[in-house]
């Protein structure tokens, strides 16, 4: 074990935060990525004394709380890398329920639009699995507009996807550019939960977190929306939504938990 490691294992478990949210390996393979080495849990090989200030400077940040990701500027998601920065919300695992279902459901050659796009990880991997397809990305955030191009141009979609602002809140549903199906994962934090954030979560964009009093605020605006809809939801919403939407299916994560309602 080469000596940067020694110093990071140190920084990690010295923070509870760090030890209860993320694994070191991981972090450690961000950051290899970032200063352009291999990596390999043992060693960090080849890093020049630059290299070795700036991963130990970077990971003493993430164990005070400051997201990782926004540090090397990239979260993974899925099967790819999404650019993602400040302004942006950073892709979480749960997430990847949608796409699975997104990929299984959405109709053969249709045009589907993904609201609340953020970095644009939920519909640039649909269009990537589902080359049939293509999409309206749309948000109310010109940082997450610019992240979701920059992501789709990266990753090869762009031109089968069109970059939409639209304020959900205050335009009608039936402004939406036409489509078979939509696939959403807003805001739901309840205000309650709004604060009782975690640290890491407080330095990312309340606009993408805050879904109202109940958390329910962006679902209840689809009441009554014709056509295909898979909507990624907080852990304790299950009940809230079949209230909203009595014909609809839920679909549990690999932790078990109510993640994603489609109606149809
Ligand atoms: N799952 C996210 C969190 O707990 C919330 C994301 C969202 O509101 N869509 O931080």
């Amino acid at each position: 074990m080469n000596e940067i490691i020694g110093k990071c294992r140190e920084l990690y478990n010295n923070s509870d935060f760090a030890r209860e949210s993320f694994a070191l390996c991981e972090a450690l393979s961000y950051l290899a990525e970032w200063q352009g080495v291999e990596f390999d849990p043992i060693i960090l090989p080849a890093l020049t004394p630059v290299q070795r200030e700036r991963v130990l400077e970077a990971l003493e940040k993430a164990v005070n709380g400051y997201p990782l990701q926004y540090i090397v500027g990239k979260a993974r998601f899925y099967k790819s890398d999404f650019t993602v920065r400040e302004g942006v919300l950073i892709p979480r695992r749960d997430s990847e329920t949608l796409v699975e279902e997104a990929v299984k459901r959405i109709p053969q050659n249709s045009h589907f639009l993904d609201l609340c796009t953020g970095s644009g990880c939920l519909g640039i991997s649909v269009l990537l699995e589902r080359p049939d397809t293509t999409a309206t990305l749309v948000d109310i955030s010109d940082t997450a507009l610019e992240a979701a191009e920059e992501n789709a141009r990266a990753l090869g979609v762009l031109d089968r996807c069109r970059l939409l602002k639209f304020d959900l809140l205050s335009r009608p549903i039936s402004e939406l550019p036409s489509h078979s199906a939509l696939i959403m994962n807003p805001p739901y934090l309840t205000s309650l939960e709004m604060t009782q954030i975690p640290k890491n979560v407080a330095y990312e964009p309340s606009l993408a977190l805050d879904g109202g009093e109940d958390g329910l605020m962006f679902y209840r605006l689809f009441e009554g929306h014709t056509g295909l809809m898979l909507f990624e939801i907080g852990s304790s919403q299950a009940d809230g939504l079949k209230r909203i939407y009595p014909n609809s299916e839920t679909v549990y994560d690999l932790c078990r938990n109510p993640r994603v309602v489609v109606i149809f």
